[in-house]
């Protein structure tokens, strides 16, 4: 595996590799199986493969975990060597992405599918940190595929929009979201989680599976779900939790969205729309912010 940590390098080698399928897979580095699971398919379905290690200054609030964000670079590069599935990590400094005088930036419209997002609205600014950042990455990097977590759900949906609204040429990939045995999504931060916190976090993907099963069986039944008892679902079942009633626990939000545009679905609807949707929900626990969804298919 090439290490390059100038993005001029990094250009002149992308010139000689012009005649082959790129694959390219962005991280912020603290790779667990879920990073690698990603890189996998990418080998799978491309030539060469390039991962990016870099955290994303802009993506991050005033209040947020940036400087406190795992940075684990050995350990990170021996985890891709023993992958084999990347052929280059592109590992550039902050002062080559963002000059002093850097001023210009990939924003979505205000009143675009984010304004309702609850994920936007928990984390201003950061969808366009991530515009930005995934848009200056796919012009260094010049992938013909790009591959992205479905755990990330809105961040899929955002790199899908930017991709089709500026003619951008990767074709975007989301790959399934890898889990721990007692199913909590794997997560760099999971890292933060207390062993007390670590035993309550799986809660969050029961109680959306639960959701997604009793979407299935009704459907299964011919029956429709309403939107607003999924949600509420979620919500009670979260509540009632022995555990969460004991921790440091707060739920931040359940919301369902359609799978695609990912506006947020008006919960007096029916049943979700046929052609998919995505339930989320995003809880703390001991001050660690754990996001995780589930697919409703169609
Ligand atoms: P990050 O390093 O957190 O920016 O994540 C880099 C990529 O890995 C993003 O596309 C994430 O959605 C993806 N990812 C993170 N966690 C998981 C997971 N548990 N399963 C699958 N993909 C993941």
């Amino acid at each position: 595996m090439r290490i390059v940590k100038s993005v001029s390098e990094f250009r002149t080698l992308r010139h000689s590799l012009r005649n082959s399928t790129l694959g390219f897979v962005p991280t912020m580095g603290a790779l667990h199986e879920g990073h690698l699971s990603l890189m996998r398919q990418a080998k799978s379905q491309c030539d060469i493969v390039v991962s990016s290690l870099f955290v994303n200054p802009t993506q991050f609030g005033p209040n947020e975990d940036f400087d406190r964000y795992p940075r684990t670079f050995e350990s990170d590069v021996n985890k891709m060597i023993q992958s084999q599935c990347v052929d280059i990590l592109l590992a550039p400094e902050t002062s080559d992405m963002y000059s002093k005088d850097f001023c210009t930036r990939v924003v979505l419209d205000e009143n675009c599918f984010l304004k309702h997002q609850p994920e936007a609205q928990q984390r201003p600014g950061f969808f366009n940190g991530v515009a930005t950042v995934v848009t200056k990455l796919f012009n260094i990097v010049s992938p013909t595929d790009a591959f992205f977590g479905q755990k990330d759900a809105v961040q899929c949906i955002v790199v899908r929009k930017i991709v089709r609204d500026l003619n951008m040429e990767p074709t975007v990939h989301i790959v399934p979201t890898v889990r721990e045995e007692d199913g909590l999504a794997m997560s760099s931060r999971n890292r933060y989680l207390s062993p007390q916190d670590r035993t309550i976090a799986p809660v969050l993907y029961q109680v959306l599976s639960k959701a997604e099963q009793h979407y299935l069986s009704c459907k299964s039944r011919g029956e429709t779900t309403k939107c607003e008892d999924l949600v509420a679902m979620v919500k009670d079942q979260l509540a009632s939790n022995r555990h969460c009633q004991q921790g440091d626990y707060t739920l931040e939000y359940v919301s369902l969205c359609c799978a695609h545009t990912g506006q947020i679905l008006d919960h007096s609807r029916d049943s979700p729309p046929s052609d998919g949707a995505i339930l989320s929900a995003v809880i703390k626990i001991g001050g660690v912010r754990l996001l995780d969804n589930v697919v409703l298919q169609a």
